[in-house]
């Protein structure tokens, strides 16, 4: 992933004209912690933090606790933040942070025991002012709020603005939950008004029916009265309904415990077979690279939405890009979670607390000049939506 970021930062830097000082500090790492946790009973995970970039403002970006986590992942992602939070005009940088464990073989202690460590290191190099880290995989407002406590304890800031993704009861935003979701409604349907094609009908599939796909569906649901959610997956099976499928029911559905392989009143579809469905959109919320020369040929679809980061693999973007497929870059669909971040902190430090109405407002404000510039940046330039998102971050990073 690293070097996919890196070479499509560098086509760009070329493009835009870059000196090679301006490039290598695109390429740059501000800093990196790389530490070892030691949990009391004698277990040890490998911790990370990676700052790539605050030019533009405190350095923002998720904690992930996963087995997979590896130092040039972080610092991938770490790159990608910096390039997002520019991309939709956030006073923001890039940063991101994980732990190399697998939290399900955690009790509730030792996971809270991990995470105030993981705080309680990088209380020195954090803050409200500095760096503010957030949930991401596998991390939720229960570990953030542990963090957020333990670097209170320490450094005796009362602010709360030193973390977001908290629970509402410790400074957490209304909005926050359905915030990256109802963000890729706003970012698509703005762009289909900016195409002339908003009046039409629209069919979708999405592939991943979390926490991000789910708000997708119901958001699109209640706003986009001519979308209709045709088919839906997890990582166990895929439902498929030709006449539309009710995503608020799923969401009950899945809420509830539930496996979309047991979910009644829908045909089955494999996740692969979702990808070549006859539908006008496909919406990717579950993982990174799941488009790939593999499966790309058989891609029917006009839209592309990349809800999850980096969804559509290098070799398959160039295809999909050459044969006319109109891809929405991960970097402006699924920003509304940083967006909404940035509200929360921003709440914390002005002590303040705006209604979800609110909250919406100044999310769908952001989302539309961030597809408003991307989309002009595409015409005049005559680049695809990801090469003008790419190329407007980089152009507010470099400027
Ligand atoms: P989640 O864990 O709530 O949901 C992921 C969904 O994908 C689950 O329903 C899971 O069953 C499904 N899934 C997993 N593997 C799959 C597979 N092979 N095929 C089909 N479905 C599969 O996670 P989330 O918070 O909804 O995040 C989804 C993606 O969006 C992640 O890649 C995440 O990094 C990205 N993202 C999330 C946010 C956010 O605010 N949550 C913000 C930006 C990006």
């Amino acid at each position: 992933m690293l070097e996919t970021v890196h070479a499509l930062i560098k086509k760009t830097a070329k493009q835009l004209g870059l000196s090679e000082q301006q490039l290598e500090l695109l390429l740059k790492f501000d800093a990196e912690h790389t530490f070892e946790i030691n949990l009391s009973d004698g277990k040890t995970f490998p911790a990370f933090r990676v700052q790539h970039n605050n030019k533009r403002g405190p350095y923002k970006g998720g904690v992930r606790f996963h087995l997979e986590v590896n130092i040039d992942e972080v610092r991938a992602l770490a790159t990608l933040m910096s390039l997002k939070t520019a991309a939709v005009g956030l006073p923001l940088g890039g940063a991101k942070g994980g732990v190399a464990v697998n939290p399900r073989e955690l009790s509730g202690v030792q996971l809270e025991e991990l995470a105030r460590q993981y705080a309680a290191h990088l209380a020195p190099h954090i803050g409200p002012k500095v760096d503010i880290p957030a949930p991401d995989v596998n991390t939720d407002s229960r570990i953030i709020d542990w963090m957020v406590e333990e670097y209170e304890t320490l450094t005796g800031d009362n602010s709360h603005a030193s973390f977001t993704g908290k629970s509402l009861s410790k400074g957490g935003s209304l909005g926050r939950e359905a915030a990256t979701g109802r963000g890729g409604v706003t970012v698509l349907a703005r762009l289909l008004e900016l195409l002339h094609k908003d009046s039409s009908s629209l069919t979708y599939a999405i592939q991943g029916y979390g926490n991000v796909g789910a708000f997708f569906g119901t958001v699109a649901q209640h706003e986009q009265s001519n979308w209709k959610l045709i088919a839906a997956s997890d990582s166990r099976s895929g439902v498929y309904n030709e006449a539309g499928l009710d995503a608020h029911d799923l969401f009950n559905f899945k809420a509830s415990g539930g496996s979309l392989a047991n979910y009644k009143g829908a045909r089955r579809v494999s996740n692969n077979d979702l990808f070549g469905l006859d539908v006008d959109a496909l919406v990717l919320a579950a993982l990174g690279d799941v488009i790939t020369p593999k499966n790309m040929e058989g891609v029917k679809v006009t839209y592309i939405v990349e809800m999850a980061n980096g969804p559509v693999d290098n070799k398959a973007y160039q295809y999909l890009t050459n044969k006319g497929v109109i891809i929405v870059p991960d970097i402006v669909a699924n920003a509304g979670g940083v967006i909404v971040s940035y509200l929360e902190w921003w709440q914390n430090m002005n002590k303040v607390r705006f209604s979800e109405k609110e909250v919406n407002r100044r999310l769908k404000t952001y989302l539309t000049e961030a597809t408003d510039a991307m989309y002009h940046y595409s015409r005049k330039y005559k680049v695809s939506l990801t090469e003008a998102a790419l190329a407007i971050a980089i152009k507010r990073l470099t400027d």
